[in-house]
């Protein structure tokens, strides 16, 4: 039976669950997803959990916020007025924003809420500080091509592209 190692290319379905059961995100009733193992494209504690798993493998991991998206550092999401974005700015709920901080770097900050004249934001990801529960099914697996393990992700079809 072939095994999932490291630096090859799992097919997989996941079903992604917060604390309280409710599902997250979820790849049935839409393709599986292609990633390549151990290149940090999955959360720390999926990524380890698919090594040395079988084609055809149905599982369940259960991802703590270390190994997942981190534990939360702030205090949570802050209202700031809409203009204070540029005006054709795309802002919706759940999106990923990049500013530049006081020091002139730049962060990633998440879209919580947007709320007539005003966004609400917060510096850390939507799943940080929640325990991740993932139900996965291995569908396949093949060797990466060195291009792929060049790039740190998976090309074709099957892949996110670029
Ligand atoms: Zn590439």
């Amino acid at each position: 039976m072939e095994q999932v190692s490291e630096k090859q290319v799992a097919v997989m379905h996941y079903v992604l669950s917060g604390d309280d059961g409710t599902v997250i995100e979820s790849t049935r009733g839409q393709g599986p997803v292609a990633v390549l193992v151990g290149a940090g494209q999955l959360v720390p504690g999926l990524d380890r959990a698919l090594v040395g798993r079988s084609v055809g493998e149905r599982f369940e991991v259960e991802v703590p916020p270390a190994d997942g998206y981190g534990e939360r550092k702030s205090a949570g999401p802050h209202a700031v007025p809409r203009k204070e974005f540029a005006r054709d700015a795309r802002l919706s709920e759940g999106m990923p924003l990049r500013l530049r901080g006081g020091d002139g770097e730049p962060t990633i900050v998440w879209i919580t809420k947007v709320q007539g004249s005003q966004v609400w934001i917060d510096l850390d990801h939507p799943l940080a500080g929640k325990t991740l529960r993932f139900d996965v099914e291995i569908v396949s697996v093949r060797p990466a091509t060195p291009e792929e393990l060049a790039h740190g992700h998976v090309h074709g079809p099957e892949g996110h592209g670029h």
